[in-house]
């Protein structure tokens, strides 16, 4: 469990150094019912540090399943006005958001599966215009995580839900560096860690990096065209720093969509909308999915996987090392901020704009030209393993080792 002062360090970290609000801004804190008490001490700290207004948008995840199993498909596939129009409001009003991931991965366990998509599908439409204000860093925003009984019990299912909840604390509080004597600090080092592995990337402008492990994953992706690898902390739009994943331990750039070729096995299961998908792997051709097999969730993957046409490619590529703190854990956290910070990963689906030289500034055209892939889902998926070796391979096919057993060598 968490001290006081260490619960208060991590609403300060979540504001100041998450997403580094500044004085007189809105502040949007999105989190479910069940982590009330920790939103209003981010509120709390908030208004101390000058904000404005802070907004909580409230989730409610008993709810959502109740809504699932009780309101018709047809229902479901739309979202009331006035939800759409506060979207309209954050971004009008250049709000920062603060955003509490939490949810308990079987929330929709037995539910049917096209009426969990088909409310998924409206609600990544409905908030598509504020989810591109924050990909392009229009917004700044930043997404935490504490535990909830539900929650923690998946993680932790041999004790009781109390003790779950503890144990999980006390992860969360090393993973994030509660428990060093300054953990400002502490993140201002790993952040220059973080900063010097993507400066070397950058310089080489890799035409590839090919991963492959003994899982059977041998696959060769293309990087978009003027990709730039970025770490830890953004740049706003408006210039100002911040950063996006707290935990965050990975150095990511966008694959180029027509360059990805071979195969890949997923390393830890994939939670999405509640639903768990494992042992899979996917083929690539010219940067589409030709093939894809998954042992569990087969019919989860595949409706990922008919969203839309950008999806069956790939909008990121994450590398992670083995050592870091949330892999030496050990712990499956059943949740994309954690377990994608303890592997490498890909994403199915949209890119980061930012993740290609000044792409804020350019048309979806000349996105797509660069290979920079366009979807409404981004799906993370882990890959990396301890036995995973990663070359970067450059425009004249020098081969630079940048991973060897699952850990950098740069
Ligand atoms: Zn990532
Ligand atoms: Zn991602």
């Amino acid at each position: 469990m968490l001290t006081k002062k260490q619960m208060e360090n991590f609403a300060e970290l979540a504001v100041l150094v998450g997403a580094n609000m500044q004085p007189k801004q809105e502040v949007v804190i999105r989190c479910d019912v069940q982590c009330a008490d920790f939103a209003h001490l981010i509120a709390e700290k908030a208004y101390k540090f000058g904000a404005k207004r802070v907004h909580i948008e409230w989730l409610d995840e008993v709810l959502d399943r109740i809504e699932v199993q009780r309101a018709s498909k047809r229902t479901l596939s739309k979202v009331p006005e006035y939800k759409t129009a506060q979207y309209k409001y954050f971004i009008k009003h250049k709000v920062c958001l603060i955003a509490i991931s939490a949810e308990n991965p079987n929330k929709f366990k037995g539910c049917k599966a096209d009426k969990i998509e088909a409310r998924q599908l409206a609600i990544l439409k409905s908030r598509k215009d504020f989810r591109n204000a924050t990909m392009s860093n229009y917004l700044r925003w930043t997404i935490i995580s504490i535990p909830t009984k539900a929650w923690a019990s998946q993680v932790f299912p041999d004790v009781s839900p109390e003790e779950a909840v503890d144990k999980m604390w006390d992860a969360i509080a090393h993973i994030m560096r509660l428990d060093t004597v300054e953990p400002t600090a502490a993140w201002q080092g790993h952040i220059a860690t973080l900063h010097r592995r993507a400066d070397f990337l950058n310089k080489h402008n890799f035409e590839y990096v090919h991963m492959r492990n003994a899982r059977g994953t041998d696959l060769k992706v293309g990087l978009a065209t003027d990709h730039q690898w970025i770490a830890a902390e953004e740049e706003g739009q408006d210039g100002i720093p911040f950063t996006a994943n707290m935990p965050t331990e990975e150095v990511f750039t966008a694959p180029h969509n027509r360059k990805i070729n071979g195969k890949v096995v997923n390393a830890l299961p994939l939670v999405n909308n509640g639903n768990v998908i494992d042992n899979f792997s996917i083929t690539f051709k010219d940067g589409k999915v030709v093939d894809y097999k998954a042992e569990v969730g087969y019919e989860a993957l595949k409706a990922i996987l008919s969203s839309d046409e950008g999806v069956l490619s790939l909008g990121e590529i994450a590398l992670i090392g083995r050592n870091s703190p949330i892999a030496e854990s050990g712990i499956l956290f059943y949740n994309t901020l954690f377990d994608e910070n303890a592997s490498c990963h890909l994403a199915f689906g949209a890119s980061y704009p930012t993740t290609t030289k000044d792409g804020n500034s350019l048309t979806l055209e000349q996105l797509a030209e660069r290979g920079m892939n366009q979807s409404i889902q981004h799906v993370d998926f882990m890959v990396g393993t301890k036995d995973m070796d990663i070359d970067g391979i450059t425009y004249d096919g020098k081969v630079v080792p940048l991973f060897r057993n699952g850990e950098w060598v740069i």
